[in-house]
């Protein structure tokens, strides 16, 4: 059984050939796709999905790359869409900091603490979205004493910063950046992390594997970032296939 911790299967890209993508992606034992919130009016559309397809499961947050379009009353909304589906949401997420995006600097920083305290609030964990990014990520979870932890989506860095999201209760996400021999460090960093922190996610429909640079990226293609993460741990095939199962259940709410 595998699960697909962080994928947009939401995005209108899917909207032709979702239920295709989804019988596909059950012929090959993913059984569970996590869906992270993006923006406020995508929130709606990502819950329906889930209505209609039980291995479709979600988390609501506001992404650093669409808070051009941020207003308070988003907030507010979030805060009544967690207590309305309080027994069935994942996580806050996905929320972060990015500095390659023209948003500005200081909003995202203030939007991201606001929602960490929110989750807080609600006990849930979160989803956490980095780009060059970790020192202030790290800085602000510490200062904000966040405790309920989550996933770092799409983990690329070095054992350091991976220890210290770790220390702080967060799981590794391990995305299709690890198909890339050039993502070295990354790739040395996931050959020396305990099996007990990583989750498998494609991200899909960005981040493409190798060799499919240019093309939309799906969660059917993650047994082959398995199979990256199997090429790159010593322990065998059934052993790390059941931890990063396990690891997903232990880091997000109600799964
Ligand atoms: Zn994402």
């Amino acid at each position: 059984m595998l699960i697909d911790s962080h994928c947009h299967l939401d995005f209108s890209c899917f909207d032709h050939d979702r239920d295709e993508v989804l019988e596909r992606c059950k012929k090959l034992t993913i059984e569970t796709i996590v869906l992270p919130g993006t923006q406020a009016n995508q929130w709606q559309k990502q819950i329906e999905l889930c209505q209609i397809h039980p291995q479709l499961r979600f988390a609501l947050g506001l992404h650093p790359y669409f808070l051009n379009h941020f207003e308070p009353a988003h907030l507010v909304k979030l805060t009544k869409f967690l207590e309305q589906y309080q027994s069935k949401v994942l996580a806050v997420g996905e929320i972060g900091l990015d500095t390659y995006i023209e948003v500005d600097w200081e909003l995202q920083k203030r939007v991201f603490q606001q929602q960490l305290m929110i989750a807080s609030e609600h006990m849930l964990p979160v989803i956490l979205h980095h780009r060059n990014s970790h020192n202030e990520l790290i800085r602000i979870l510490k200062t904000t004493k966040f405790t309920q932890g989550g996933i770092v989506h799409a983990f690329s860095g070095s054992l350091q910063e991976a220890q210290t999201y770790i220390d702080l209760g967060f799981k590794i996400g391990i995305g299709g950046g690890i198909t890339y021999p050039r993502a070295n460090k990354t790739r040395k960093t996931i050959t020396q992390l305990p099996l007990s922190c990583l989750v498998l996610e494609t991200d899909a429909p960005d981040m493409p594997l190798m060799g499919k640079q240019g093309q939309r990226n799906s969660p059917e293609y993650l047994p082959k970032i398995f199979e990256s993460l199997l090429a790159l741990r010593k322990e065998n095939k059934q052993e790390i296939l059941q931890a990063c199962s396990e690891n997903v259940l232990l880091s997000l709410a109600n799964l």
